[in-house]
């Protein structure tokens, strides 16, 4: 179905929606990408969860993209003897080598490339950075460390290293095996946690292969210092708010949101803004002001979707902030100076033939009234360069390839329907009326523009625009 608005909407899924009903009801208020977190839950619970994903996608005939996030190398203490302790400021505190249960002085810490990449002065941020130690001396076996912030600390609490780069993958070996069965399963997109290096992205596309795309998630400033070169490998970007608000000052995270999408649409690559968009709707079932407007904004900075995490999974309103946001977003998307706006920070279309095929479409459709911009497409190059345009009309991906359909749900203002391939100009025209009449984007005398590659069946890229009225003759096909 055509949705009313153009930037989409993932929705993570957990303990608040598992059922049918439930991950239905998520889909009919909105959710275009449900997102599966591999930080939570079993291979059953997450095989479980997909299977009932593609009943809906039968029952509502319309694709859904999956989406499988990695929990990545997320660094954690050990444990202590008595669960948790009390550290005091000014107290010392070690983190050692050493695989016993922990004490007033010291625990273990379970990694030992951290022992290596640690300096004097460093600071180490304990569960999401509510206590804070300073490194005074650090060897092979421990790090000698000083209290800035005590407080309570318990079992197995993060650990985050600001402006450090760690020497170690961002795909763990729980990564490895969590990739291999998302894969089996059929998902359409894998997020890689803690991305630091282009190289972290790259290895992770070698074992992803062909068989999924690839969201390279930051949320660590060593990766704002290479996000030219992370969005260049990646398919789309995410903006995780969550613990890039613990690596780097709350101030700077607007700062780098903003500069992570300007990166993103000029690359031409979808992002993702997330984590405590719509918090509060976790217990209530509306959202503060601020948190309309931190939507809003997104959406005006030009965002191609946005994610509710907590909100969806594990909160006591998921239907609700799913619609909230879609209401939100549609909102925006109504104003006069979005349009302006989105129009005026366009990137200008690159030298290649896709780009000026689907900069015309844009400008056709800025011309005269289009009902829509319908793109031929296999693998969805094209329709990712439509959607660089941020064109007024929605976009239409009519292709024969259901991976294709489903990961192109994440694609800014894309419908994506399946159809068969064609061979003709003629049946171009057919074919494109016909899955728009029976989708109900079209009726008699709208018109749109078909985008097409010739010579057909051979994966050419757009090259050919056509400007179709729509004909009664196709209404009942
Ligand atoms: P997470 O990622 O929910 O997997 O931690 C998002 C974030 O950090 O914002
Ligand atoms: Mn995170």
């Amino acid at each position: 179905m055509l949705r009313p608005r153009k930037a989409k909407i993932v929705a993570t899924l957990g303990p608040s929606s598992q059922t049918y009903e439930e991950i239905l009801s998520l889909h009919q208020a909105g959710a275009d990408v449900f997102r599966l977190n591999f930080s939570h839950g079993t291979h059953d619970q997450h095989r479980n969860t997909y299977e009932i994903i593609r009943k809906i996608e039968e029952f509502v005939k319309s694709p859904i993209a999956i989406l499988a996030d990695l929990q990545g190398p997320k660094l954690r203490i050990g444990e202590f003897q008595e669960c948790a302790i009390n550290l005091i400021n000014d107290a010392t505190f070690i983190l050692d080598n050493q695989n016993i249960s922990g004490d007033q002085g010291r625990v273990y810490l379970p990694h030992p490339e951290l022992f290596k990449a640690v300096r004097p002065g460093v600071e180490l941020l304990l569960d999401d950075g509510k206590i804070r130690l300073i490194v005074e001396r650090a060897s092979e076996h421990q790090i000698v460390t000083r209290v800035k912030v005590g407080g309570k600390l318990s079992n197995r609490k993060g650990v985050n290293i600001p402006g450090v780069t760690i020497p170690i993958s961002s795909i763990t070996d729980k990564d490895k095996a969590d990739l291999e069965f998302a894969l089996s399963l059929g998902v359409d997109w894998v997020a890689i946690s803690f991305v630091q290096r282009s190289e972290d992205v790259s290895e992770a596309k070698a074992l992803i292969g062909d068989k999924a795309k690839l969201i390279s998630k930051i949320e660590k400033p060593k990766a704002m210092e290479h996000l030219a070169e992370i969005v260049a490998l990646s398919d789309a970007v995410m903006v995780a708010r969550g613990d890039l608000g613990v690596e780097m000052a709350p101030e700077e995270v607007p700062t780098a949101q903003k500069m992570i999408i300007r990166e993103g649409r000029e690359a031409g690559k979808p992002v993702i803004v997330a984590t405590q968009m719509l918090d509060s709707m976790v217990h209530s079932p509306a959202p503060t002001r601020a948190e309309a407007s931190d939507v809003a904004t997104a959406i005006y900075d030009g965002a191609d979707a946005v994610m509710l995490s907590a909100e969806s999974a594990s909160g006591e309103y998921p239907q609700e902030s799913v619609s909230m946001m879609s209401r939100i977003i549609t909102q925006v998307e109504n104003d006069p100076f979005y349009h302006n706006l989105i129009q005026v920070y366009r990137p200008s279309a690159r030298p290649t033939v896709q780009d000026a095929m689907t900069a015309a479409a844009r400008q056709v459709a800025q011309t005269i009234p289009i009902k829509a911009i319908v793109i031929f497409t296999e693998t969805g190059h094209s329709t990712l360069s439509e959607t660089r345009e941020k064109p007024k009309s929605p976009v239409v991906a009519l292709t024969p390839r259901i991976e294709t359909a489903r990961m192109m749900c994440l694609y800014w203002g894309t419908l994506p329907i399946l159809c068969d391939p064609i061979s003709s100009l003629a049946e171009m025209v057919q074919k494109a009326s016909d899955r728009l009449v029976a989708n109900n984007v079209v009726k008699k005398g709208d018109h749109v523009i078909i985008l097409a590659g010739v010579p057909f069946g051979q994966q050419s890229g757009a090259n050919i625009m056509r400007l179709v009225e729509i004909d009664s003759e196709y209404k009942d096909k």
